[in-house]
């Protein structure tokens, strides 16, 4: 598996992913997605309140879709970004 590493410091460990970390320093306290519209896991497993989901996987990826401000900017104030073992940032961003 691929060393995972976000810019903040956080390292993948155990089963703790990078998706999970992102989720939870993205993921609002009311829920709701950069779409404007609320995101929960509905009563239908794996599956969004939306529709969106089907598998454990696209369920969250689904989440961090939707939850993951264009900034990066996390719940606390630190911005998020996965980053490369070697150090570099995983994702090019051809704006910056
Ligand atoms: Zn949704
Ligand atoms: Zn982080």
């Amino acid at each position: 598996m691929a060393d995972s590493r976000c810019s903040c410091g956080f390292r993948q460990s155990g089963d703790e992913t990078i998706g999970d970390h992102f989720l939870q320093v993205f993921t609002p306290e009311d829920d709701s997605g950069t779409d404007g519209l609320v995101h929960l896991e509905g009563e239908a497993d794996l599956f969004c309140m939306c529709g969106a989901g089907g598998s454990a996987n696209e369920l969250d990826a689904h989440f961090l879709a939707v939850f993951t401000p264009a900034d990066l900017i996390g719940r606390d104030g630190e911005k998020h970004e996965p980053v490369t073992a070697a150090g570099q940032l995983a994702t090019g961003n051809p704006t910056e």
